[in-house]
């Protein structure tokens, strides 16, 4: 059975007493989105579609004005996934493969990504309102697990020092996911006993414990307010107005423009000279664009700075 939802949700919580924050995902339609304008053998949809899930989770859960980039840089038959999710949780999302690439069916991620122990996970954090010559953040660590929710729970362990518990998972019409995470400030409400440190740990094994009854198909198959209630029907939970995550690419001519110019003037005029004119296709959302001679004369005659480049562009349009 599959459920076909037309509008995603985002779903966060609270334990009452503040030990515990957690959102629920259903993705779907935007995973579909995504789907419809690739195509891709069964372990990287899989691979990729728990990631279009693990990014909204992230990008909810954090307190940042941005784009967050996702990306897992791999050695193998695959060498990039990628989705990037912007504050309103809009999302896009790509894979590359290897030219040559063999995949079979039952890959696992490190057979795909992490062949010779050289895969990369990759987050970048991309403020809005950034100011003239900031960097983006952006952490970049081994790829360390065997699945995406562990690659993550590593990385923000590691690198943000939160326990956070993740349970994905996807296919050709379904992403959905679980979000766990004990929060650092554990001081109670307002003229209520603060909770020990051992009250905040017993709430927190026993939200992971509950999470960890999730089976993968139980997660393809149910919506999120049937989870929500499976789950923790015995906690006092406190739910928040839903959020709604969706499909958005963020390409534009404009863009595309400055990244011929900065592959320079010879590379774009060597293509002109061969086919007349210069085709972009983002790897995106398939969106074609096209530049004759009167175009790319424009583009190199232009004073314009060349606007800086987010760090996903080495995802080549
Ligand atoms: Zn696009």
């Amino acid at each position: 059975m599959s459920i076909t939802l037309t509008q995603d949700v985002l779903q966060k919580f609270i334990f009452e007493n503040a030990a515990v924050r957690g959102e629920f995902i259903d993705i779907s339609a935007t995973w579909r989105e995504v789907l419809s304008r690739h195509s891709y053998p069964a372990p990287v949809k899989k691979l990729l579609g728990q990631m279009v899930g693990a990014a909204a989770l992230l990008s909810a859960n954090l307190k940042f004005n941005g784009s967050i980039i996702m990306q897992i840089h791999g050695d193998g038959p695959v060498q990039l996934l990628v989705v990037e999710c912007d504050a309103d949780l809009r999302l896009r999302a790509t894979a590359k493969l290897a030219e040559d690439a063999l995949i079979a069916d039952d890959a696992t991620l490190p057979a795909l990504l992490n062949v010779h122990g050289k895969g990369r996970f990759i987050i970048t954090l991309d403020p809005a309102d950034k100011v003239p010559g900031q960097q983006p953040y952006q952490g970049i660590v081994p790829l360390d697990g065997d699945d995406v929710a562990t690659v993550i729970e590593n990385y923000m362990l590691r690198s943000e020092q939160l326990d956070t518990k993740l349970w994905l998972a996807a296919d050709d019409n379904v992403s959905r996911g679980l979000l766990l995470q004990k929060l650092p400030d554990h001081g109670g409400k307002a003229g209520v006993e603060p909770l020990t440190p051992e009250e905040a740990l017993e709430t927190w094994n026993r939200a992971v414990i509950l999470g960890s009854t999730l089976k993968e198909q139980e997660l393809l198959e149910t919506t999120v307010d049937v989870l929500m209630q499976r789950l923790f029907w015995e906690e006092t939970i406190r739910v928040f107005d839903p959020l709604s995550p969706s499909f958005h690419c963020t390409c534009t001519r404009e863009k595309v423009g400055n990244m011929l110019k900065m592959l320079g003037r010879e590379e774009v005029d060597s293509v002109l000279a061969e086919q007349g004119h210069v085709g972009v296709n983002c790897d995106f959302c398939g969106q074609h664009y096209d530049y004759d001679k009167v175009d790319c004369a424009q583009l190199f005659a232009s004073d314009e700075p060349v606007a800086a480049l987010i760090p996903a562009s080495d995802v080549k349009h």
